[in-house]
Formats: C-alpha cells, structure tokens, sequence
C-alpha cells in the first residue's frame, strides 16, 4: 500500500521571459488557429450527432473555436449501457493499476498536456494565465494526486481480529453507474467529479456544463493517453432535464456527483426521492451548490490588508468561484481607509480577454450569465440605499465584460448582499465598530449558505469570537486570508447548508461515499 506521497504541484509563474510564456502563448496561438469538432466519447465510439452546438470565447463571442455534438435521451441511454457494459472489468481491476492510470495522467497534465489544457480553460471560460495555471493545471492534477493517496488510506483501514476471528473490511464500489455533472468555473472540478469515483472502481457517464465543454475535451484526450479503459467514463453533451429524466429513472443509479446551482441540485434530489423505489440501491447524493461568502472585518484590522483579500477574493476570476467574496462587514473606523485602497486596487486591475497576460479581468462565462449580473448591477443603483464605490459599467459588444463593481449599502438585507450573483460585485455593509458580536449574528443569517467566509482582525478575542460565532456559516473559514484559493491536501473544500453536502472535494471523506463497504467475518 505505498503510492508516492503527494506534493502539491508548484504553480508557474508566465512571467515574461520565461519559458512557460512562451509555451502557453504558442498552446494559445494553436488553439486559436483551429476550429475542433469535439464529439462525445461513448464506450469505444466517438459520437457525432451532427447536432452541433458552437463554442466562442467569452471575451470574444465572434470567434468560433469549436463546435460540439449535442446528444437526446438516446445518447444518455448509450452513455449508461457503456459504463455499465466496462463496470466488471474495471471493478475487478486491482487498485495499484487503476491508480497508475490516474497517476499517469497527472504526470501528462504536469507537463505535456500543461500548456494545452491551460490555454483550452483561458479561451474556453476566459481565465487569466494564473487563474488557469492554480485550476486547470495546479489544482487538477493534486486532486488527481492525493485522491489516489487517500483511496490507498481507505482501503488499508481494516477492522480488529482476534484469536480464532479474522474480520475484514472490503471497499466495493457502488453496484450501478454513476453520474457527474460539472460546471464551468474549475476546469479541476470538471475532472475530479468523475475520476474520483472512477477511482474508487465506478463507471460513470459524465454531463459538463456546455460552456465546459472545450476543455472538458482535453480532458478526456488526458484520459485516454493515459490508459483508461473504453466505457469507465463516457463523456456527453445533453441538457439537463434531459440526461436527468434517463439517469434518474433508471434502476442501476448508484450516484451522482454534482457542482451547480443549488436549486438544480434541489430539483435532483426530489427527483430521486421520487424515484427510490426503483432504484436497487439508495444512491448516493454529493453536491456542492454555490455561496454568498462573507469577509467579516474587526476595527483592529490592517485596512490595506482588508482591501487585498476583498479586490482578490471578489474580483479574480471575475467573481466566479463559489468560493468569492461577495458580502463584507467594514467596521465604520476603517471605512474610510479601506475604501481608499480598494479602489486604487481596481484602478490597476487591467479588464480584457487572454491575448494580454497583464489583464486581471477577464469576461463573464456567456451572455445569460452577462444579462444576470447587469440586472442585478442595475436594481442595486435604483435602491436609494446604495452607492455605487467602483465600477458599475457593462459591455457586450466584443465579450460579456463586467467592471468590478462595489457596492456600499446601508441596508445588510439588501438584494446583493443576500443573493449568490457569481460575478464581480462585491457588496459591503458599514456597521458600528462597537457592535462586532451583533454583527457575527447578522452575518450567520443573512444568508442560507455556508461555504466559504474570512475573518480579518488584529485582535485574538475577535477570532475566537468569531471562529465560535461563525462555526456553521462556512464549510472552508478564513483568518487573516481571502476566502477563496482552497488547496487540494491542505483545506479540504466545501460548505454545507444550502452550499451543499460538505463532502470535502480531493478529500477522504469523498472517497468514503464512492464506495459500498463490506463487513467480512471468518471464523477458523
Ligand atoms: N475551491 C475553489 C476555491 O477555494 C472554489 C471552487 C468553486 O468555485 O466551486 O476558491
């Protein structure tokens, strides 16, 4: 039971003159010089339906970089057959050769495949060189890493046996297929959903997000060079409602494993509730579903440093990451000071697409997510109790690029400051330096989710207080830190409450649900 021990994979840096500049440009100048035809990967066959769907980049919507083809309830069905088809031969598979093919695809993703999987999440979902080296490189490959670490911890956890007794603990996977739907924003998250219960010896049918699916395609290339089996994981483009009134109607359902909103993931479950009695097991529901993450400040706060984590924890990656800031408490006798430097943050923060490394903000995923985060931009300039501190300008004529907006508001109820927006607009509430613990409380509900959330204080009461105060508002807490940046191996990541089933991704305790233990008993 000896892997190599995991370290985290160190990030590059793309400054100019180096090497890996050079490489990712030309990954970039490849990339934008085609226009792929991605298929869907079903079993052995790549499926093309001829019902192609186009792929631009969010910076530059008139650019086509792909188009993809787009499958029904039929392809769902195949996907399904597939996984179930590879399930006894990848079951029965022994751990060190499963893992090897997770391992070697980590070593692919660290170094041939780096450039090319970066590049394909910086013109796919518009990421900066460094939002996509900490995701699509970084945080892919340690999930890939440590997953096989901690199944190898899993499977030694065996039980007391004595004279005459010996008892084991066998760690099946989960009799069926299972089901992960990912989303746009982690290309990481994109690929863990489903290896990490490939891992575990499940087959799975895979569902990314469309605006994912550009690099989801490099992904599944990483897969297969390294070795995975045809079926073990099968890849398709089908809407939601569609893919789930197969999935979740069919008896072999053993799982899904789901990044999205809360209210799909909410529709999910009662649609299984509603279909248990079909099933042949109870399936298993991990989902992490979004937040409306908090920076709590206290008055003996350093206020330059209060304004780094809020410009970088709202702002990188244009406030998409449901890990982002999005409401902050400023004690009235800091106001002043932070405000300042906030806004000689935003000042330098260049907004345009991938070809200019030096820009900080890039475009939102696509225009309904565009026309979202404007409304919600536009009502908060109509409530009287509002004012605009920066940004507030829209514009999707080349791209969907939104100005990293803050708002200051004087009501802590405010549309803004209770909704999940997933943009670049960060709301802040004034309260009265002397009401700190109060204020804990209206933090802890103001709104139903409990991801992510920062404490940011000089004084070591007031992070008692407020690590006491605050221990069901975030599933990742914060100290002195922006509360985005989770690192695989280090803060396990997830929130519970309406953010999701605090399953930790990359972590152990996720492993544990992708797998049907067996109690073995044998007397001599
Ligand atoms: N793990 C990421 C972070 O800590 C956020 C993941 C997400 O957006 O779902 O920033």
């Amino acid at each position: 039971f000896s892997v190599p021990y995991p370290k985290n994979e160190p990030v590059l840096s793309y400054a100019p003159g180096t090497k890996e500049r050079a490489a990712l440009k030309k990954a970039l100048a490849d990339a934008r010089a085609k226009v792929l035809d991605i298929p869907m990967y079903i079993g052995s066959e790549e499926v093309r339906t001829g019902n192609t769907k186009t792929i631009t980049p969010p910076h530059d919507h008139k650019h086509v970089l792909a188009h993809f083809h787009e499958g029904d309830s039929s392809h769902v069905e195949q996907a399904i057959n597939a996984a179930l088809g590879a399930k006894a031969a990848w079951a029965d598979l022994s751990w060190e050769h499963r893992a090897a093919i997770f391992l070697k695809a980590a070593d692919l993703l660290a170094g041939p495949y780096r450039y090319a999987i970066n590049a394909a999440t910086m013109l796919g979902q518009s990421k900066s060189p460094y939002q996509a080296e900490i995701d699509s490189a970084c945080e892919l490959i340690d999930f890939l890493r440590f997953n096989v670490y901690f199944m190898t911890q899993i499977y030694q956890e065996q039980p007391e046996s004595s004279p005459g007794v010996w008892n084991r603990s066998e760690y099946r996977p989960l009799e069926g297929f299972t089901f992960a739907v990912t989303p746009f924003n982690f290309t990481a998250i994109a690929g863990n959903l489903p290896t990490c219960m490939a891992l575990m010896g499940n087959t799975v049918v895979w569902k990314p997000a469309n605006t994912q699916v550009y690099a989801a395609n490099v992904i599944m290339q990483v897969l297969k060079a390294a070795g995975l089996p045809d079926g073990v994981i099968n890849l398709i483009y089908v809407d939601g409602p569609t893919a789930g009134d197969v999935v979740f109607n069919h008896p072999d359902f053993a799982g899904i494993h789901f990044t999205g909103s809360t209210k799909v993931f909410q529709n999910m479950w009662r649609t299984i509730g509603t279909n248990i009695h079909r099933y042949k097991t109870y399936p298993r529901i991990v989902g992490e579903t979004g937040g409306k993450d908090f920076v709590m400040v206290h008055k003996s706060a350093n206020p330059k440093e209060v304004a780094v984590a809020l410009s970088r924890g709202a702002f990188e990656y244009q406030g998409q990451k449901c890990s982002a800031a999005s409401r902050a408490y400023i004690p009235s006798n800091l106001w002043d000071e932070v405000k300042k430097y906030l806004v000689e943050d935003l000042k330098d923060f260049k907004m345009g697409g991938t070809e200019d490394f030096g820009n900080f903000i890039n475009a939102v995923i696509d225009e309904k997510a565009f026309d979202s985060i404007a409304g919600y931009i536009e009502k908060a300039k109509q409530n009287p109790m509002n004012t605009i501190v920066a940004g507030g300008k829209v514009d999707k004529s080349k791209g969907y690029f939104v100005e990293p907006t803050v708002i200051e508001t004087k009501d802590p109820s405010s549309v803004t400051m209770c909704e999940e927006i997933f943009g670049p607009v960060l709301t802040i509430y004034v309260y009265h330096a002397e009401n700190f613990e109060d204020t804990l409380e209206l933090v802890d509900r103001t709104s139903p989710y409990a991801l992510t959330g920062s404490i940011i204080s000089g004084d070591r009461y007031a992070i008692e207080l407020a690590t006491k105060k605050l221990s069901n508002a975030a599933g990742n807490f914060y100290i002195n830190d922006k509360p985005t940046g989770a690192v695989v191996g280090q803060q396990p990541f997830g929130g519970a409450r309406a953010s999701g089933t605090n399953d930790k991704a990359g972590a152990k305790m996720n492993l544990m649900r992708w797998v049907s233990a067996r109690s073995i008993k044998e007397t001599f």
